[in-house]
């Protein structure tokens, strides 16, 4: 059996199939969280003109006077004026063109108006060119590139595209992936249950948490039933179509457990089967002939979730031009013995003490117990010798959900 990091680096020096990722455009409005598929340049100088800061009077430094006349106002969204004497000013308002011939912007605050002139108020105003303007280009330029393909779009990124006039982009999204749950006992959700049935619910979870990741990705989902015949044809189809396949439960040792001797049959090459982690340790992974890549998932919603996290994301992430921060590093708040030679993943709940970021352990450890996850944010990874969460200790944090959003 190999260890957890030993299977991280199998995964990720897999290929990312062809086509895994598709560019497409999209409206700005439906871009948000996605990963810019472009680079993209300035079309002018930012501010494109001398942009006054304040509302005040526009002046030439080269004047001696203290006293202005008016010989008009500038307005934003107005062409921009000319100042005619040296010794006059010109009212600006703010996102106004500074005039011709003016180089400096005093604020109303630091004059008084008295019959159509304005007066320093303070006869040592310092007087410096350029103070209160916004310099034309001084921003950005003309060609500068503004933004790198890879980057996240948030609201930091909508505000600049929009302000060059953008109302569409190239973006990156992932396409045919296939999640196909496993079990006889599993029924759909909003369905009438038996007894001895319970709802599916990995599908809904492993698709929730790529998405977070990488909204808009086009996953299709699928269900078969623990059936030898069933489980080969219906793999099959959807290994001829589909470039990720992530499969949920059938990978252990059950009499029913029939996904691993089907994808032998179909060519698909087990690259590992079981690894020393907890939760999840019936993991298996392995590239198809068409270069397919395939995750079998133990069916404990834990277990499933914990590997999508953990393996899936990160290898999802290798076809990104930029890296996402997918782990962060974070402190436990407390000591918790779990005594065994597996990486264990433990489910924890955050709090910021003193500035720091803690995570405290939470006890329900056991994979069958589901309900416990919704008061973690995440999990931290304890690697394989160490036997115990130790107090203060820093860990490798994985966070349910992008964190690249919130930060
Ligand atoms: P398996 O890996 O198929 O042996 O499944 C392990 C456990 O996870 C069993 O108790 C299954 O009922 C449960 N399980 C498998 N798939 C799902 C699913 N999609 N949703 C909820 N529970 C599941
Ligand atoms: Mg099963």
């Amino acid at each position: 059996m190999i260890s957890a990091s030993e299977a991280h680096c199998v995964i990720q020096s897999t290929n990312i199939p062809n086509n895994l990722y598709k560019v497409v455009d999209r409206p700005l409005f439906d871009a948000l969280g996605l990963y810019l598929a472009e680079d993209i340049f300035a079309k002018r100088n930012q501010p494109p003109f001398n942009r006054s800061m304040m509302d005040g009077i526009a002046i030439s430094s080269l004047s001696k006077n203290k006293i202005f006349r008016s010989e008009s106002i500038a307005r934003a969204g107005f062409e921009r004026l000319t100042l005619n004497d040296v010794d006059n000013c010109i009212e600006v308002m703010t996102g106004a063109p500074v005039p011709e011939g003016c180089d400096c912007v005093i604020p109303y605050e630091e004059i008084e108006e008295r019959d159509g002139l304005f007066e320093l108020i303070d006869k040592d105003y310092n007087i410096v060119a350029y103070k209160f303007i916004h310099r034309e280009g001084s921003d950005y330029k003309a060609e500068d590139l503004l933004l790198e393909k890879g980057r996240v779009i948030n609201s930091t990124v909508i505000s600049l595209l929009s302000s060059i006039g953008i109302t569409s982009v190239k973006v990156l999204e992932l396409n045919s992936i296939a999640i196909v749950s496993t079990g006889d006992e599993l029924v759909e959700p909003g369905m009438d249950l038996k007894e001895h049935q319970i709802y599916r619910s990995n599908p809904y979870a492993i698709r929730a948490e790529i998405l977070s990741f990488f909204p808009n990705s086009k996953v299709d989902l699928f269900h078969i039933n623990d059936d030898e015949k069933e489980v080969l044809e219906s793999l099959s189809h959807i290994l001829e179509k589909y470039k990720l396949v992530i499969i949920s439960g059938g990978v252990s040792k059950g009499k029913y457990d029939y996904i691993p001797s089907s994808l032998k049959k179909l060519s698909v090459k087990e690259l590992f089967h079981k690894v020393k982690q907890r939760p999840g340790k019936p993991l298996w992974f392995g590239t198809g002939p068409l270069e397919q890549v395939v995750f079998g998932l133990p069916g404990n919603p834990v277990s499933s979730l914990v590997n999508t996290r953990r393996h899936i994301i990160p290898f999802l992430e290798k076809g990104l031009e930029r890296p996402l921060s997918t782990s962060y590093r974070i402190k436990a708040s407390e000591t918790m013995e779990i005594g065994s030679s597996f990486t264990h993943f433990i489910p924890v709940s955050i709090s910021v003490i003193d500035g720091a970021i803690y995570g405290r352990p939470s006890t329900g450890n056991n994979s069958g117990d589901f309900s416990k996850l919704v008061f973690s944010e995440g999990f931290i990874e304890i690697p394989s010798d160490e036997g115990r969460v130790i107090k203060d200790k820093v860990y490798d944090f994985f966070p349910w959900g992008s964190l690249e959003q919130r930060i």
